[in-house]
Parts: C-alpha cells; structure tokens; sequence
C-alpha cells in the first residue's frame, strides 16, 4: 500500500462513559486500533456522552484510564461530543428544511431512548408514521400540541444495502422493521444515529470498527450519510465478547469490569495477548497492544464469538 493510501486511514474509538468499560469494550477498542495502526492509519477518540440521562460521574476519566491502560492512543484531543452540538443541531435543521426529516409529538418512549447506540435487543418497534405530514412545521407542531417536538427521519420504502468487511454484504429494509427514526429528542439532544454520522464526518473517520450488535444502526446510518451528502465510511462489524450462555456482556459485566482487572493486578499486557488470541494472534504472549499492530489483520479475525468461559477468564485472574 502507498504512503498516501495510508494517510487517508482514519479509525476511531467511540465510547459512552455510562458504564465501566469491560472485556468486551477492550476488545473492540484493541481490534479497531490495531485494524488502523497495522495501515499507518490514525485514530480519533470520541466521547459519546449525549445520553445524559445514563451518563455517570467519573466515568469519563474512568475510561480515558482504562484506554490508556490497555496502551491505546489517539491522534488530537479526546472529542466530546456533547460539545459540538451545533453542527448536529445544523444537520437536523438541515432535514427539516430539505423535507426529510418533521416534527414528532408522539410519547414514545422509543423518542426518549434514541439517544445511546441501541445494542442486541434493545431494539424499538416500528413507527408507524402518525406524525408524517401531520405539522407544516416544528413550531407549529409545538403549538398544536401543546408538547415539545422531537424530529424523526423520513424512510423511503426499499431495502439498504452496504458492505462489511467482516460480515459481508448486508441488507436492511429499515422502512419495514423500523420505519421514520429518530433523530432530534425532544429535550432538544441529537440522537445516536444523527450525532454519530455527522461526527464521523466531521472527524473524516474512514473505518468504523465496532461490535457486531450494531450492524442493523448501520443501514440508518446509511440513510443519513446519503442525505446529507457524507462520504461513506468502511464498516467492519466484528463478533461480540458473550458469557458461557453465549449472552452479551450486559448484566454482570462489572465482573469483568477493566478497572476491576487492574485492581486485582492483572497486567495490561496479559489481556492484550488474551484478547490477541482471539483476534486472529494465535500464539500471542504478553505484550503490549502497539507490538502486536503489525501482526494484526482482520482477515484473519475469527467469525464466531469470543466465549469468556469461567475457564478462558481463569486466564485472565484466578478470582474470575
Ligand atoms: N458509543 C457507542 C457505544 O458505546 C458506540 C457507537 C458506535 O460505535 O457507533 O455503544
């Protein structure tokens, strides 16, 4: 590859400080760094912090630890989100005034979940349109409620298609399973699939590595690139870290909490080789994430889920 190809490579870290960062966040964030790094790409950190509601004290700090812990950098400042609102804010005027996107008063709970990534089974059900050409426009739509309005994206029937690099070719009829979506809450905070597009744009982000169970956000995202014009990024959705019931990490996942591996000592440099052993490094010893960036390769990366069986994370720590 050329030294020009390789300046273009631009991948990111996007993550939420609502919760303790564990195992499986490690090894998304390794994998998207090594995917960047092994290309002499660079790499951007953004904070996703516009779900207020379950954004925690501390965790911000938390997590910049944990992802310097695990021997991870990024090229420029940490990007918070919440402090660039009015580019998203733009965005989503924009909509409005293009027509595709209008004002929602419905008391959806789905509105009020908009704001964070929806991740496996979190999933809404579909709109059904009732605010659709109901308001000529936001204001109007306020004053005839008498309620805040949110904004929902206009759907046009058909099915959209993208590559993913790990996953292949997929398709997505968003019209039928999830209809007009969010992109404005009502209090007036972008949602997720608005604030992630438009910052992935602003960031020039070229490879979004993330965990599998966001595959189906990607054809919204899709939707939202389309129309405001954006250069479409790389997708690389990778399998998920699941429990020995072959769950994702939700409930319990404290247990493997990384700042809780690091109280109980164990070295950055083991769950980097852990997590490189499962990553397409088979013989991976301890060592830090930058050595193993040129051995990287998502070719390379196995197709089934990480299992962390009591035994894989025994590993790890005895006392997991
Ligand atoms: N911040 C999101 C999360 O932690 C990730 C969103 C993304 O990668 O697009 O769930």
């Amino acid at each position: 590859m050329s030294a020009s190809a390789a300046v273009q490579i631009v991948g990111r870290l996007a993550p939420s400080p609502t919760g303790h960062l564990h195992l499986g966040h490690a090894r998304s964030f390794l994998v998207a760094w090594w995917h960047a790094r092994a290309r002499g790409g660079r790499v951007v950190l953004r904070i996703e912090d516009l779900d207020v509601e379950r954004v925690k004290p501390g965790m911000l700090d938390e997590t910049l630890r944990d992802l310097e812990w695990l021997g991870l950098d990024w090229d420029g400042s940490p990007w918070i989100q919440s402090a660039g609102l009015s580019r998203i804010q733009a965005a989503a005027d924009e909509l409005v005034a293009r027509g595709l996107a209008y004002p929602c008063v419905c008391t959806r709970r789905e509105i009020e979940a908009a704001q964070s990534a929806p991740h496996a089974g979190e999933a809404g059900e579909r709109y059904p349109g009732t605010c659709r050409g109901r308001f000529d426009s936001v204001e109007a739509a306020e004053h005839e409620s008498g309620r805040k309005a949110a904004l929902r994206f206009v759907v046009q029937a058909g099915v959209v298609e993208f590559e993913d690099g790990v996953l292949g070719a997929q398709a997505f009829d968003v019209d039928a399973t999830v209809g007009d979506f969010p992109i404005l809450r009502r209090a007036g905070f972008p949602a997720y699939q608005l604030a992630v597009v438009v910052d992935d744009a602003r960031q020039g982000v070229s490879e979004i590595v993330r965990g599998a169970d966001l595959v189906d956000s990607t054809a919204r995202q899709v939707l939202l690139q389309r129309a405001l014009g954006y250069a479409r990024p790389r997708w690389w959705h990778i399998p998920l870290v699941v429990d020995a019931a072959g769950r994702r990490f939700a409930k319990r996942s404290d247990d493997i909490a990384l700042a809780r591996l690091r109280a109980l000592g164990v070295a950055p440099e083991s769950l980097v080789a852990w997590v490189a052993r499962r990553s397409g490094i088979p013989f991976a010893e301890p060592a830090s994430a930058r050595d193993f960036a040129p051995e990287f390769d998502m070719q390379r990366l196995p197709q089934a889920p990480v299992i962390a069986t009591p035994a894989a994370l025994r590993e790890l720590h005895p006392a997991l």
